[in-house]
């Protein structure tokens, strides 16, 4: 879905925005002013996020992207900077967990995790970066976890690809960084979102007791940062990695 195009306005991709965190992320951008395209693997959530971004004002552009897919993924980023003329801001924050003990985790799951979260962003990054170094401006914020500096029993393969992240994150601003170009990482603690919802009620009373603020974030809790980032107060921050998480990791 896509509405007429603004010359002026920023332009912000997000990926994995038909819910959660990147919902949030999508639309505290799209009230901030940006334009947006957004993707995520399902046409119908895709196409329902983008009806209700649209009513924030601004463009907005959905598209069904499986940032794993190399190819994908460099053709949607191409495309939104060529279908907008500008892109200004890219939040790589699609993610997926496969949970399971080291002794028992199938290649699959320990695969498909580092592919979809860890892959994507130097697919993502590394399109966003021609038209980005064009205009000497960019702001590239990853969504990392706390588990990537805490580790987590039975999440070596979600850890890994946020630890690969944080470690991405570093290396692209020192090569980026001349041109304009910020790059940072948000580490969430626990948010309430789908990812979080199975946990049940016992697990999540036993997280609260281990969170000074005493309760899981919001996704709104994230967006507010990323939105910090990609507008002028960020401007002087790079290669770091924000943690937000309610003081459970300090
Ligand atoms: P979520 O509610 O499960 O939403 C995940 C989003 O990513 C959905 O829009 C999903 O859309 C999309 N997605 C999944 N696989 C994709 C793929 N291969 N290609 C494109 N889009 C894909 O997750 P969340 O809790 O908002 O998490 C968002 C990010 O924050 C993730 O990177 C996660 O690791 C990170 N994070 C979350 C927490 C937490 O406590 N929730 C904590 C730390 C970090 P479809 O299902 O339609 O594809």
């Amino acid at each position: 879905m896509s509405e007429g195009m603004s010359e002026h306005k920023p332009v912000a991709i997000v990926t994995g925005a038909s819910r959660g965190i990147g919902f949030a992320v999508a639309e505290t951008l799209a009230k901030a002013g940006y334009d947006l395209a957004i993707c995520a693997t399902r046409e119908a959530t895709v196409n329902a996020a983008a009806e209700k971004l649209l009513a924030c004002g601004g463009q907005v552009s959905a598209h069904v992207v499986d940032v794993s897919d190399a190819e994908a993924v460099k053709i949607f980023v191409q495309g939104v900077a060529k279908q907008f003329g500008r892109l200004d801001v890219l939040v790589n924050n699609a993610g997926i967990t496969r949970d399971g003990l080291a002794m028992r985790m199938k290649a699959d799951d320990w695969k498909s995790v580092i592919d979809t979260n860890l892959s994507s962003v130097f697919y993502a990054s590394q399109a966003a970066l021609r038209p980005m170094m064009k205009a000497r401006f960019g702001r590239i914020i990853n969504i990392s976890s706390v588990v990537a500096s805490m580790g987590n029993p039975g999440q070596l393969n979600y850890c890994a690809s946020k630890g690969g992240i944080d470690a991405m994150t570093r290396s692209l601003a020192q090569e980026v960084g001349s041109r304009g170009i910020t790059v940072n990482a948000i580490a969430p603690g626990f948010i309430a979102t789908d990812m979080t919802a199975d946990l049940g009620d016992d697990a999540h009373a036993s997280l609260n007791s281990q969170i000074p603020l005493g309760r899981l974030g919001s996704p709104q809790d994230i967006a507010a940062a990323v939105l910090f980032l990609a507008a002028d107060s960020g401007a002087y921050i790079t290669g770091q990695v924000l943690h937000i998480n309610g003081g459970m990791y300090m």
